[in-house]
């Protein structure tokens, strides 16, 4: 038998531990073991099986790391086979976070018990796949149709005691000790003479299925799962758990489960997956870089980025001042606290105890003496360099040595921002995306002379608060917003050429993107990039009138986006739904008048293409300049920071699946076509390109 699985026989309960660390994953060795173990105790004397884990978890789901690789039997099906089969009832154990495989492997056991702390959950989803032991088939007949459903479409774990009432969990145990625990109750089943209880001889009763239900359900999930078909495939699954044998069921499980394994969608959210993991690791800091102690925080401006960020740091539990410039500009930001929290509160999301503890976190204040003893400052002023920088020598006169001082500017040189302090190794630049207390990405932005623990200590404390860290270089808009440049260009330029807004933001949102460029325009304000652009003007720069005339006019005309009504659409009052408006339509032809421009027909190819091109463009030269760390960094950046579609894998990847060659080609075509100016391939694409290379191998390489 395999280390990984041990055998021993307690007061005739035959007690089975897995001990595979970190997480007890399903690998191959462990399968073996546990189908062995389960063999050789149908001749011993033992009355009853207790399966349990060693670590912090039970299983926690398949070994990701053998997907792709040749299937090594036995299979997880297999395995499960034997031990629904067992002739003694088997008791799984649960503690820590049983997922995926893990759950399934509990619910082939007869019964399941778990501490009171323990999770289970089903992700598979997340992954682009479907559970494809059996969960598909013995949840619905545990939990009803409905129930899980939920549970396994939206993939997110649930605590022992939801699943207790969903009967996924027959006892939830008093304690912490999990095997003492375990073994009296299965001491108590085998008293009782419990029957050998089968998840696959539950049946679920037809009628009490509302005819047109699992339609009216896909119906449902297209509209939040965008085309994923790992959410649909689950549906049919769970339609055949209703009306077909337990084995049929099994065999449709089967093939949608191989369906989605072999998908693209699959393919790219197990690289986001990964991705994600890798992001966090800083190249060349050695992982036991040490990290320092932030117990109290402030932010520096509570306006619409520094509330959102005082509320993370309260809702870690961490304490937080939130200074403003005045009395009245302080209340106004604790103001929208308090009535974001309140909304929360209201659609029933969190108690009212939850929130006045939380409110209770953020102090506020407008003395620059009250942030003495804050380990950690964040600034979120105006986007202004000089007052930025006027912000960081009062932060330098009254911050304790060691306190991090970090800005969350979009765009300035943290490496300036840096030098106005005596202290250059303790500034760094937390990047937040609005609004920063929903948005998962957070850029940590290493400068020059940003210091090894400062950034180890950042990226840990990014990750306390809830967010998903990408380390960037210094540059102007760091990873994402210097990518976006050329995005939200060429949704302008098709407008002069022929498309619609309509048509540019369905090409965008039928892509997977949550919403079009242009409809993005209107809810972030488009007055936002138009003072930008009158900054830039005064400071003596030309700007290309094709790049944002339209957007102009818009403003000028008072058309701001949402927040006026209006912008390159109109917005209902009440639902604000967006419309298209004529007189737009009229201004953008007026416009390519005025420029010379011929316009006309615009496929959604054409805009597609037009549009994540110079995304993907973008990012190599982000990534040969160093400023990026990997492609699959820029690929969460825009996943997390910006709705790119995890179904495609990021911009990165999905330049790899569509191939370098073809990216490259079509730059080049559009060279010709609409001119140079904004369209000649980065140099390390054109490189790949020949080589018929892709990012992920020249990654690969440096490594
Ligand atoms: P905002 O105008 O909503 O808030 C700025 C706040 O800073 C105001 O409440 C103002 O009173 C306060 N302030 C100004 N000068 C101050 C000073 N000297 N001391 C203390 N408080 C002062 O701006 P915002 O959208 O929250 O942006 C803040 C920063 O975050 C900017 O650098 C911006 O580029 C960056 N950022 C914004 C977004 C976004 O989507 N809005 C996203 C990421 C980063």
């Amino acid at each position: 038998m395999s280390k990984i699985v041990s055998y021993e026989l307690i007061d005739q309960i035959g007690l089975i531990t897995v001990n595979n660390p970190p997480v007890n994953a399903l690998s191959h060795a462990l399968r073996q073991g546990l189908q062995e173990a389960v063999n050789a105790a149908q001749n011993d004397a033992s009355k009853a099986l207790v399966l349990l884990c060693a670590g912090r978890t039970f299983i926690a789901g398949a070994d990701i790391t053998e997907f792709g690789k040749p299937p090594q039997a036995p299979s997880l099906p297999d395995v499960l086979t034997t031990l629904e089969n067992s002739a003694k009832p088997i008791i799984a154990a649960i503690h820590g976070t049983a997922l995926g495989g893990g759950v399934e492997t509990a619910l082939a056991c007869h019964y399941r018990c778990a501490l009171a702390s323990a999770k289970v959950g089903l992700p598979e989803v997340k992954l682009g796949i479907l559970p494809g032991a059996g969960g598909t088939q013995r949840v619905p007949r545990l939990a009803g149709v409905e129930a899980a459903l939920a549970l396994m479409t939206m993939g997110n774990p649930i605590a022992a005691e939801d699943a207790a009432s969903m009967h996924l969990i027959d006892r939830v145990l008093q304690g912490e000790d999990l095997q003492a625990a375990a073994l009296a109750y299965a001491q108590e089943l085998v008293a009782q003479g419990a029957p050998l209880k089968r998840v696959r001889d539950l049946q679920i009763d037809p009628a009490s299925i509302v005819p047109g239900f699992f339609d009216a359900y896909r119906r449902k999930l297209a509209a939040r799962a965008r085309g994923q078909i790992a959410a649909d495939r689950i549906v049919s699954c769970v339609e055949a758990a209703a009306t077909k044998a337990f084995d049929e069921g099994l065999q449709t499980e089967r093939e949608l489960f191989m369906e989605c394994l072999n998908s693209p969608q699959s393919r790219a959210m197990r690289h986001v997956f990964f991705a994600e993991r890798e992001a966090a690791k800083i190249k060349g800091l050695p992982a036991d870089t040490p990290v320092r102690e932030i117990g109290q925080a402030a932010i520096i401006g509570g306006g619409t980025m520094g509330g959102g960020i005082a509320m993370c740091f309260a809702n870690a539990g961490i304490p937080v001042t939130l200074l403003e410039i005045s009395d009245e500009a302080l209340e106004r930001g604790l103001g929208i606290i308090r009535k974001n929290y309140t909304i929360t509160v209201q659609k029933g999301r969190m108690s009212q105890q939850e929130m006045d503890a939380r409110l209770g976190l953020i102090r506020g204040t407008t003395d620059y003496a009250d942030l003495a003893s804050v380990d950690l400052v964040i600034e979120a002023v105006f986007e202004n360099p000089d007052i930025k920088k006027e912000v960081f020598v009062k932060l330098d006169a009254v911050c304790k040595p060691g306190a991090i001082l970090a800005s969350n500017t979009s765009y300035q040189n943290i490496d300036d921002i840096a030098a106005a302090t005596g202290r250059a190794a303790d500034v760094v630049g937390m990047h937040f995306f609005s609004p920063a207390n929903v948005m998962k990405l957070l850029e940590v932005v290493r400068g020059d002379r940003t210091a090894d623990d400062v950034l180890a200590t950042v990226m840990k404390i990014g990750k306390q608060i809830g967010k998903v860290c990408v380390l960037s270089r210094v540059c102007y808009g760091f990873i994402g917003n210097r990518m976006l440049t050329g995005y939200g260009r060429q949704a302008h330029m098709l407008l002069l050429d022929g498309a619609t807004p309509a048509q540019v933001d369905a090409a965008a949102e039928a892509f997977g993107m949550a919403m079009g460029p242009l409809a993005v325009g209107d809810l972030a304000g488009l007055d936002i990039g138009y003072k930008a652009r009158q900054a830039r003007e005064a400071a003596g720069e030309t700007l290309d009138p094709a790049t944002h005339c339209i957007a102009s006019a818009l403003v000028e005309m008072g058309r701001l986006g949402q927040k006026s009504g209006a912008g390159y659409y109109t917005y209902d009052p009440q639902t604000r739904a967006r419309k298209s408006d004529p007189q737009v339509e009229a201004l953008i032809r007026e416009q390519a008048q005025k420029l010379g421009i011929r316009q006309r027909e615009i496929s959604d190819e054409e805009i597609v293409a037009r549009l994540f091109y110079p995304l993907i463009n973008e990012g190599a030269r982000i990534l040969e300049e160093g400023i990026a760390q990997r492609p699959g960094d820029i690929d969460i950046v825009y996943i997390y920071g910006y709705a790119f579609p995890a179904s495609r894998g990021g911009p990165m990847f999905y330049a790899d699946e569509i191939g370098l060659k073809t990216v490259h080609e079509t730059i080049q075509r559009f060279a010709r076509e609409l001119g140079p100016q904004y369209w000649q391939s980065a140099p390390l694409l054109e490189r790949l390109a020949q080589e018929g290379s892709s990012f992920s191998e020249w990654s690969r390489s440096l490594q």
